[in-house]
């Protein structure tokens, strides 16, 4: 669905985010890390960029898809789980797709799992047959269970989903997953997974406008720059230029080194972006293979 002709035109990009929950925090200090700020309004439900003319309007993350497909915001961060089940639910209703995953941001990682009361001996997805299973995810199990050929009811309950087979609700259920303590806690099994998920920055199915196209393809590369350097360290030290066939396989994916001659003789200065964990054994098996005066230094921006 295309924006109706009767919104007026926007020349600012508008975000929504979780407003509070598990994706608020990072999902802000992601946005933060591209270079934008806000000035708060007093009730907290619409943030006036102040660096770019990129507005937040904090919601709750259910919103987010329709959303985006209404127009309203231009793009959303919310976990894939949720853009799937109403992507599935809009599908199994004739709507076309108006919204879809742009990119996986690496955080509030999960997955949508079928859990059994432990006592089950799980033996496959038949077992399930004509048995009762619990979701606040109806459209995706539905779709799940037409692919393994199942026929079970599905019975949505919008929340403690873990507990609908002690309640005698249910005979399974259908839930969101990290730990699986919450399970354990409850006395159920996961024993498969229907999603693997994590936030990701959504967006329009369709393009959008040339003004508000541009930011948005700002926003991304300078997304993508923080994504890729999120976990990266610049490494410097000093060795003499035999020692670098042993030396640079040891650098943890990292990309080709800058290398400077320190005088004239075999010494080496070496600086290298590295995307790999950079521990205290990495360094000292760089020392013993030659490297000196190492030093690991944390990287505030890049922009490839
Ligand atoms: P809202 O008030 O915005 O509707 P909510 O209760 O639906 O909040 P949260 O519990 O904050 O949402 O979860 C938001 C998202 O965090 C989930 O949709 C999911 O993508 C992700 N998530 C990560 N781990 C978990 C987990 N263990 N349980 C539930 N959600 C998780
Ligand atoms: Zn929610």
């Amino acid at each position: 669905m295309s924006p109706s002709p009767n919104t007026p035109a926007r020349d600012r990009l508008r975000i929504a985010i979780q407003k509070s929950g598990r994706l608020a925090d990072p999902a802000r200090a992601l946005l933060t890390s591209c270079g934008l700020s806000w000035r708060e309004s007093r009730d907290r439900l619409f943030c006036y960029g102040e660096s770019l003319p990129v507005d937040l309007l904090l919601v709750r993350d259910d919103d987010i898809p329709g959303l985006i497909a209404e127009g309203v915001c231009d793009l959303g961060i919310v976990g894939r789980n949720v853009l799937l089940e109403q992507g599935y639910d809009r599908a199994a209703g004739g709507s076309a797709l108006a919204f879809r995953e742009w990119r996986a941001l690496g955080f509030g990682g999960c997955r949508l799992a079928l859990a059994v009361p432990d006592g089950w001996d799980w033996q496959g997805p038949e077992q399930l047959a004509g048995k009762r299973i619990a979701t606040s995810y109806p459209a995706s199990l539905t779709r799940w269970l037409a692919e393994q050929g199942i026929d079970a009811k599905v019975v949505l309950l919008s929340g403690s989903v873990e507990i609908a087979p002690r309640l005698g609700q249910a005979d399974a259920i259908c839930d969101l997953v990290s730990s699986g303590a919450t399970l354990a806690a409850n006395q159920l099994k996961p024993v498969t997974t229907l999603m693997e998920s994590e936030a990701v920055l959504a967006g329009p199915a369709e393009a959008l406008d040339a003004t508000r196209g541009e930011l948005a393809e700002m926003l991304l590369r300078r997304l993508d720059g923080a994504l890729r350097i999120r976990h990266s360290k610049l490494l410097l030290f000093q060795a003499p230029r035999r020692v670098l066939p042993d030396l640079l396989p040891l650098l943890p994916d990292a990309e080709t080194p800058t290398v400077m001659r320190l005088d004239d003789g075999d010494d080496l200065a070496l600086q290298a972006l590295c995307h790999g964990a950079v521990t205290w054994q990495r360094l000292e098996e760089l020392k013993r293979a030659g490297a000196r005066g190492l030093m690991v230094l944390p990287v505030e921006g890049m922009l490839a």
